[in-house]
């Protein structure tokens, strides 16, 4: 199959709409990543999404949407849930909720729950409406890779495999949606993103995060999220985050850079405020704060593969904020190789 990259203009979101109604895949932008689109109520169609990504039968898609209304016919709606898309749909927020009949087991890979979301980009948008069904897409990467946030990142794991992809330029946000379960009497992240726990709190009261968003499972322990518990965003490198403060971290970078034996080809990820401090090693520069971190962290470790990068030192954030998201796709990538310094 060859995959057609298009820029999205009218046209072409028209195209992608007619191949979404007839069951076919489309790789689009939202604010978050790409994702990889087609018609939610089509078994058939989403089965051929895991299919393209290689992704494991058991981890659910989120379904996209344009309007509250389009919500109802597919899930249980509560107070939470309409205080949330209040406060930030369209954006980077996804909820879990409990599934109506609508909705295929395909799609939540045969939980009772459905998690749903709003994105704000017009691209999407246009793309959910013009097809006339909700849209069940995960990121556009292939399974354990980085997710795009390029239209170049997607050609790279998905040529040949979908008909089309709709170029819209860079994504804003640069990590997955936040997700958020509802299906509770308190609201609790299970994945975080741009729409932090401290925002969902200034809404709701109260907000929890799931403790396995910054540790691994331990051996049979359930995920709450089961995306939570597959490999991801990892590099083909080794990857180990050091924490501390500033100097300590720098320092201990330095050494370990130093100390790599010739065969290594070594990365060092940084903030922009200590790239100096590293002179002439490798490094690639993550942005003044981690808003920026969350934009850059995904095509860094996409670069490092593509310059054949084997060992990648990376320094950390708080795990406040968007930093929480920052750290959650950085220790995953990293396999939970965190160094206290
Ligand atoms: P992706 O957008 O590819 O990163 O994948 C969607 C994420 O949402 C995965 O981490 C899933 O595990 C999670 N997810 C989707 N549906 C549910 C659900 N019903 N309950 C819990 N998590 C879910
Ligand atoms: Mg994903």
């Amino acid at each position: 199959m060859k995959t057609q990259l298009l820029p999205a203009d009218e046209h072409s979101i028209a195209q992608a709409a007619a191949l979404i109604r007839a069951g076919g895949l489309v790789g689009f932008p939202t604010e978050t990543v790409y994702g990889l689109g087609a018609d939610a109520l089509n078994p058939r169609a989403v089965l051929d999404i895991f299919a393209a990504k290689g992704r494991p039968a058991d981890n659910p898609l989120i379904v996209h949407i344009t309007q509250w209304a389009e919500l109802e016919p597919l899930c249980q709606a509560n107070e939470m849930a309409r205080k949330l898309a209040d406060a930030f749909w369209p954006g980077p927020l996804t909820m879990i909720l409990p599934k109506k009949e609508i909705v295929p087991p395909e799609v939540t890979a045969g939980l009772d729950s459905v998690a749903i979301r709003m994105p704000s980009h017009p691209v999407a948008r246009a793309l959910i409406r013009e097809s006339g069904c909700p849209i069940a897409a995960p990121s556009g990467n292939r399974s354990g890779r980085p997710s795009p946030t390029l239209a170049a990142h997607m050609m790279d794991d998905m040529a040949g495999r979908i008909p089309m992809i709709l170029d819209g330029g860079p994504c804003d946000v640069g990590v997955e949606s936040t997700v958020v379960s509802l299906t509770g009497d308190t609201a609790l992240v299970l994945r975080p993103g741009g729409v932090t726990p401290e925002m969902i709190a200034a809404v709701l009261g109260e907000c929890q995060v799931a403790d396995s968003v910054m540790r691994p499972l331990k051996e049979g322990e359930a995920a709450p999220s089961p995306g939570m518990k597959h490999k991801h965003y990892a590099p083909k490198a080794r990857m180990t985050l050091y924490e501390g403060s500033p100097e300590a971290v720098s320092a201990r970078i330095i050494a370990e850079y130093d100390a790599l034996p010739a065969a290594e080809k070594g990365l060092i990820l940084a903030a922009s405020g200590h790239i100096a401090l590293y002179g002439q090693r490798n490094t690639a520069d993550l942005g003044p704060d981690e808003w920026a971190a969350a934009h850059n962290i995904f095509a860094a470790l996409r670069q490092a593969d593509a310059d054949g990068v084997t060992r990648v030192l990376s320094e950390s954030y708080p795990e406040s904020g968007v930093g929480l998201a920052v750290m959650n796709r950085m220790a995953r990538a990293a396999g939970f190789d965190l160094v206290q310094v």
